[in-house]
């Protein structure tokens, strides 16, 4: 393609293949190199080609960026280090005495750099059931600048309402954020929803390879990206282009790989709720999940995470210490499944009577399918639930 910062009106397997590159200028290289540099040399003093130093600008993570952005149907991505890197920055647009609402649901590294690091700051947060609307609105205060939220959330599978959480984050002067990285922007765009900011770990589905670690944040407005492009230069929590290239060329596939995530997490999700040994499945695309209605509305599809209560952390870990192609590991949505246990591993650091209260409990089992043969994937978790 020979311009791909004009997609307006293509499908998002163009989208995912073009956006944001074109073929390099002095080569006609087809594929965005990576621009391996800290610095750039200058023609003479007062006159650069754009490009000065490697923190500001380069033509690897701009590409990304541009293609990410695309994707979310936003203007602008700026791209970081890691997903927490970026959540980092985001809150940097804040100033001591602002209040934050965050899900009580947010990934457990979100809440430990919020309670543990920003509050010292003089940032305020009140963590709350952003499934419940009636819970947002109750925690407002006039000083209520961010409202954050993360759907579907890690591991309970909880929905936020995007479009109304942005209307009371718009009433009350608020911005409201989304952590879109469960989802995809496959599956989910929450720019298109109302929401201000859509922030990614890009190791997760972005990525889908587990080869590299990143994160990005797109927005639509201008201002809300001047503000970010200058807190990611100064802050400089930047990822290296080798990353982005490795992100970029990921994104290539992301609508293949969100497809068969999708199927493959529908049909598994399916078998284990059926299953005599799984007491619970919770998943946004069976019809038995109290939010599938919301899910369908504003999901595309629901893709490969399934979370499955068990019972007791002893046919937990009967079952998680069997299986042969899903493997024991931390982290999700790459194209090799994995099985964790929220309690022991991810969720660890959450102290045990909050995690009960979320239904986290010992019990729990979080499944992310790759995409393997759904045959292969189910005979594997047929032959270790056999163990139970
Ligand atoms: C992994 C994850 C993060 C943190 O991203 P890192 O790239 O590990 O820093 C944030 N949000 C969600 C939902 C995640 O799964």
């Amino acid at each position: 393609m020979k311009d791909g910062n004009n997609t307006a009106g293509l499908g998002i397997g163009t989208i995912a293949i073009h956006a944001g590159q074109r073929p390099d200028p002095t080569t006609g290289a087809i594929m965005t190199p990576v621009y391996q540099t800290s610095t750039y040399v200058q023609p003479e003093l007062g006159r650069h080609l754009g490009y000065e130093y490697a923190r500001t600008h380069n033509p690897t993570r701009e590409a990304y960026e541009r293609n990410v952005a695309a994707l979310e149907s936003g203007a602008h991505g700026i791209a970081f280090a890691s997903g927490l890197a970026a959540t980092d920055t985001m809150v940097k647009l804040l100033s001591a005495g602002d209040h934050v609402i965050c899900g009580e649901g947010v990934y457990g590294g979100t809440y430990r750099l919020f309670s543990q690091v920003v509050a010292r700051l003089g940032i305020e947060f009140s963590f709350v059931d952003s499934g419940s609307l009636d819970e947002i609105r109750a925690a407002v205060k006039p000083n209520t600048r961010l409202i954050h939220v993360e759907t579907p959330t890690n591991p309970m599978m909880r929905l936020t309402d995007i479009a109304a959480a942005a209307e009371v984050a718009h009433g009350t002067g608020a911005w409201l954020s989304v952590d879109n990285t469960f989802a995809s922007p496959y599956n989910q765009r929450p720019l298109e929803l109302g929401a201000d900011l859509v922030l990614h770990s890009a190791t997760k589905y972005i990525n889908g390879h587990s080869d590299m670690v990143g994160g990005i944040i797109v927005v639509r407005s201008d201002e809300l990206h001047e503000r970010l492009r200058f807190l990611q230069n100064a802050a400089g929590g930047v990822p290296g282009p080798w990353d982005c290239w490795l992100a970029m060329r990921s994104t290539k596939t992301l609508h293949l790989r969100m497809r068969a995530h999708n199927a493959n997490g529908q049909q598994i999700a399916e078998w284990l709720h059926a299953h005599a040994k799984v007491q619970n499945t919770y998943y946004p695309g069976l019809k038995t999940h109290p939010q599938h209605d919301l899910a369908k509305a504003q999901m595309r599809g629901f893709t490969g995470m399934i979370s499955i209560e068990m019972g007791s952390l002893e046919r937990a870990a009967a079952f998680v210490n069997q299986v042969r192609i899903f493997a024991l590991a931390e982290s999700l949505g790459g194209v090799e499944s994995l099985i964790g246990h929220p309690a022991m591993m991810t969720h660890a650091s959450i102290p045990r009577e909050r995690r009960y209260a979320m239904g986290l409990t010992d019990g729990l089992v979080r499944l992310s399918c790759g995409v393997e043969d759904v045959e292969d994937l189910v005979a594997d978790l047929e032959q270790a639930l056999s163990h139970v």
